[in-house]
């Protein structure tokens, strides 16, 4: 929010990982998705199974999105490194051991650090992870054999990332041979995990912090699941919603540093009572009547025969009563400390939007989780659109991410049932780039 200043991309990876352990120990997910102890292929498997994979994918798809020419299988191999066997140079840069994977245009060749980064994520993220990594950095590949180059940094991660959402769409129709029934939990552990991936020269030239926030980046990878490697090889800087961009230069007047957590609280209830006092007449052509917002400790939650509840109960509607609640010391606190003011700003907008779908008749549930997440975008959409100049609150590119590190938390699916997290930052994303009007 406008009052603090904007998060570094380190602090979104701790804060990410965080969060993914909390949502861990509150018991909703055991063992990573698709990591069974026992018969877990080693590291270096998934990623050879991956790899192979990726050159079949490329060598039936290449030729779509390349007027017929055929895929030119990578020329300068693949390369697995460590502390002690570090990656070989790439062009006129030394190889320097980094936990990290990364493309090189001039060998034309994949590394990627095969004793910490790989089996990290396979481990805390699962086997899908691996691979999107693995698809990513083939992606650069792609890109380098399409000659798009002169493209910014923030252009060039997001259309990788989106030519790994094209093979993550063939991998869920089944072809792949790296990666075979695929469940909706396995998708958000590794949207969780590529929160966390980083770029490193080898592939870039251009300056550091311009690599796409994550919202940005789950979009594309989003958009080359749905629309395909055609639309991922038609991005360019002048056609892509990038949200990170025009922040930067708001954020020059942020001043100061983080909200108090009670003050955060009172100012996002303030805001979204206000914006939905506009917001529900123009969605039910009906007057907002005042919301009551119930904080609670954790045990004494206010009576609510059939509560309408988020995070395990720890937030809710109460349709008897016509209120929301929310415990006030160990979830908002901890939302707070490990993700972001912004965090707190979702549950407090999912509450909201949730009371706005119970007045209208509507349902919270399945598809109507999914309007519910739109309608809480929509509140983001109106932060996001006020003058810069307004003494109200506004949001920076950091709480965007936030966001979406909090509906993974929030949302991850369990046991197949509801929305899965990547399907609801699909609609929360519908609801901050288009506004009410796209939550129907
Ligand atoms: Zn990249």
């Amino acid at each position: 929010m406008r009052v603090r200043p904007g998060r570094g991309r380190n602090l979104l990876v701790a804060t990410t990982v965080a969060l993914v352990a909390l949502t861990a120990c509150s018991g909703r997910t055991g063992s990573p998705p698709g990591v069974a102890a026992s018969s877990a292929p080693a590291p270096a498997d998934t990623v050879n199974r991956a790899l192979d994979d990726l050159e079949r994918f490329w060598t039936a798809t290449y030729p779509t999105i390349s007027d017929g020419k055929p895929f030119p299988p990578i020329q300068g191999g693949f390369h697995p490194y460590t502390q002690a066997d570090p990656p070989p140079p790439c062009g006129s840069e030394a190889g320097v051991y980094q936990p990290n994977a990364f493309y090189c245009p001039d060998g034309d060749f994949i590394a990627w650090d095969a004793e910490k980064l790989i089996p990290e994520l396979q481990t805390n993220f699962g086997q899908l992870l691996v691979a999107l990594v693995m698809a990513h950095e083939y992606g650069h590949a792609i890109q380098h054999r399409l000659g798009v180059t002169n493209q910014p940094t923030v252009v060039l991660e997001q259309q990788a990332d989106c030519f790994a959402g094209a093979w993550l769409a063939d991998a869920l129709a089944g072809r792949s041979t790296a990666a075979g029934g695929i469940t909706p939990a396995q998708i958000d552990s590794a949207l969780a995990g590529m929160l966390q991936l980083r770029d490193q020269p080898g592939t870039s030239a251009t300056s550091a912090g311009a690599h796409g926030n994550a919202f940005d980046r789950i979009r594309a990878l989003q958009d080359g699941v749905q629309n395909g490697a055609t639309t991922c090889a038609g991005y360019r800087a002048d056609n892509l919603p990038i949200t990170e961009v025009p922040f930067t230069q708001e954020r020059d007047a942020a001043s100061g540093g983080n909200l108090p957590y009670d003050e955060a609280v009172d100012v996002l209830v303030k805001d979204a009572a206000e914006y939905w006092s506009r917001a529900y007449p123009q969605l039910t052509g009906q007057p907002w009547k005042e919301l009551t917002v119930q904080p609670f400790a954790p045990g004494s939650a206010p009576e609510c025969a059939s509560p309408d509840a988020i995070a395990d109960g720890a937030a809710f509607y109460c349709p008897e009563g016509d209120f929301i609640a929310f415990d006030n010391e160990q979830l908002g606190p901890t939302l707070y400390d490990r993700a972001g003011d912004n965090a707190v700003g979702m549950l407090v907008g999912d509450l909201y939007a949730r009371a706005a779908q119970h007045r209208r008749g509507q349902s919270t549930q399945g598809d109507g989780q999914l309007t519910v997440d739109c309608l809480n975008g929509s509140w983001t959409y109106d932060l996001l659109h006020r003058d810069a100049r307004s003494q109200q609150t506004q949001l920076s590119p950091g709480d965007l991410d936030e966001a979406v590190a909090a509906l993974l938390a929030f949302g991850r699916a369990t046991a197949g049932t509801g929305p899965s997290g990547f399907d609801r930052i699909a609609a929360y994303r519908n609801g901050v780039l288009k506004g009410l009007s796209a939550c129907g």
